[in-house]
């Protein structure tokens, strides 16, 4: 067996998968939620056939470890039986210092928790489940695999603001970029759909999920990416506003409108959710559908970033091979791919209606025959990738 124990944790929930890396199948997979709300923790555990749920009292991260250990047993297979060979652990933010998977030993936990100061909603709790997880399996290795390292390989003129030198040096600010893990995955994915080497394509990937961010991969190396220092730049997204005049915000501040207020108005009340209500885009989809202008508006405002994203990045790439969606409504949203996609046939880019808007799951090609750039739906599947980088490292140990 050569199975992962694949880990995504929040600060109040832990999501886990047993993959086996080389069929890719499931064996197992769960969820814990509300960590640290008093007796309000609830437990789903599912494998093969069958799936347990119960509520239990989880305080923090250890007992919610305990209690995935339990679940394992209630389920009549113990976790030691899955031939589990490593913890592969999702960590958003890892600063510029880790560009590659890494084994985790307590500095590399410690360093971790220190770059919380760039992704505060984000590492503190990845730091909590590191450590249980490493007191609950003392004896497995326990990879990091970030979401920033696809993106370390942009070059300086991407990944730099125009700020003074000194100021951004000191506050350690400059572009990092996210959702790497799923970055990689689709665009290999992609590159195996037509059969070609990931090093020979141009492609530009469109990650659209309720976070959202596109990719400019050359050669399979990421030279540009829409996310910034933190996960707020860049597209529309279900809550957040994407880019902003920063002038906007200096704008908030003066007029009273406390730091805190802001944020919460950028990262949570913004997007989708604070032009429409629903951060959902089915609902923002069946809104506009009914009349409703705000929707109208905000499926435009969305559709016109990324069509500025698809320009740029076909200017940064001098041109694109691939142009592939994914991710919730990526892959199920023809009429969103369809609005993103019109108008660039002066560059080669044709989709095929049908194709496009054929009910079918899966990774497919749905450009026209003769289009120049092939555009794809290929599913993401972070957890994959991460059971994959997880097998690579302790492979080459
Ligand atoms: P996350 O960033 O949380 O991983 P997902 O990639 O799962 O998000 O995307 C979730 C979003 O995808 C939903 O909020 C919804 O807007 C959109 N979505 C999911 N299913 C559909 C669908 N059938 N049609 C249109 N949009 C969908």
């Amino acid at each position: 067996m050569n199975a992962v124990l694949v880990v995504n944790s929040g600060s109040s929930s832990i999501k886990y998968q047993v993959i086996d890396e080389r069929s890719g199948e499931r064996l197992a997979q769960g969820l814990v939620e509300r960590i640290g709300e008093r007796g309000a923790g609830h437990v789903v555990h599912r494998a093969a056939a069958s799936e347990l749920a119960r509520d239990a009292d989880i305080p923090d991260h250890s007992a919610a470890f305990a209690a995935i250990v339990e679940s394992f047993v209630a389920a009549g297979t113990p976790v030691d039986q899955l031939g589990i060979v490593a913890v592969g652990h999702r960590v958003v933010h890892g600063g510029s210092e880790f560009i590659a998977p890494t084994l985790i030993d307590r500095a590399v936990a410690d360093r971790i928790l220190d770059l919380a100061e760039l992704a505060p909603l984000h590492n503190p709790g990845h730091h909590a489940a590191i450590v249980a997880a490493l007191g609950v399996f003392p004896d497995l290795p326990h990879v990091a695999v970030f979401d920033t390292a696809f993106h370390q390989t942009m070059p300086a003129k991407a990944y730099t603001y125009a700020l003074d030198r000194d100021l951004a040096a000191e506050h350690g600010i400059r572009r990092y970029g996210f959702h790497g893990i799923s970055h990689a995955i689709v665009s290999r994915r992609a590159a195996e759909l037509i059969g070609r080497p990931v090093e020979e394509l141009k492609q530009i990937v469109l990650h659209l999920g309720n976070g959202a961010s596109m990719c400019a991969i050359d050669g399979g190396r990421s030279v540009d990416t829409s996310m910034g220092l933190t996960p707020l730049e860049g597209l529309v997204m279900g809550t957040r506003s994407g880019n902003v005049d920063a002038g906007a915000i200096l704008h908030l501040l003066r007029r009273g409108v406390s730091i805190e207020e802001v944020d919460r108005e950028l990262n949570k009340r913004a997007g989708f959710v604070g032009m429409t209500g629903s951060n959902d885009f089915r609902d923002v989809r069946a809104a506009a559908a009914g009349g409703d202008e705000a929707a109208k508006l905000a499926i435009e405002v969305y559709v016109h970033r990324a069509r500025h994203y698809l320009g740029a990045y076909l200017a940064v790439l001098e041109g694109a091979d691939t142009v592939v969606f994914t991710a919730g409504l990526g892959e199920n949203g023809p009429d969103l791919r369809a609005l993103i996609c019109a108008g660039f046939e002066w560059c080669g880019l044709l989709l095929d209606p049908a194709r496009n808007e054929a009910d079918v799951s899966g990774s497919r090609v749905i450009s026209a025959e003769g289009s120049r750039i092939t555009v794809m739906v290929v599913p993401t599947d972070e957890e994959a990738e991460i059971a994959q980088q997880s097998i690579a490292l302790v492979a080459s140990l």
